[in-house]
């Protein structure tokens, strides 16, 4: 797993390995490999709220949906 690597570079957001918005297709690929939905749900919940407090000038609903909804299954359905 290389979410260590891929990880956010706060307070941007943006990818440390490689400078995408955070969570980058890698970290996802990786949690959905590594965690099941429900954990990987909370993980990205737990994100989620530091992302809106780092990134208070950005909509809330913007962060959600780059952080958060991609774990739910819609989320993923959407993107697929
Ligand atoms: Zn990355």
């Amino acid at each position: 797993m290389t979410t260590a690597v891929h990880s956010p570079n706060r307070p941007h957001w943006d990818c440390r390995a490689c400078g995408l918005e955070w969570p980058c297709e890698q970290v996802k690929t990786d949690l959905v490999n590594a965690l099941d939905p429900r954990p990987r749900a909370m993980y990205a919940a737990s994100r989620f709220v530091e992302a809106i407090h780092d990134l208070s000038d950005v909509d809330p609903a913007a962060i959600f949906a780059r952080i958060f909804f991609w774990t739910t299954p819609r989320g993923a359905d959407r993107d697929a």
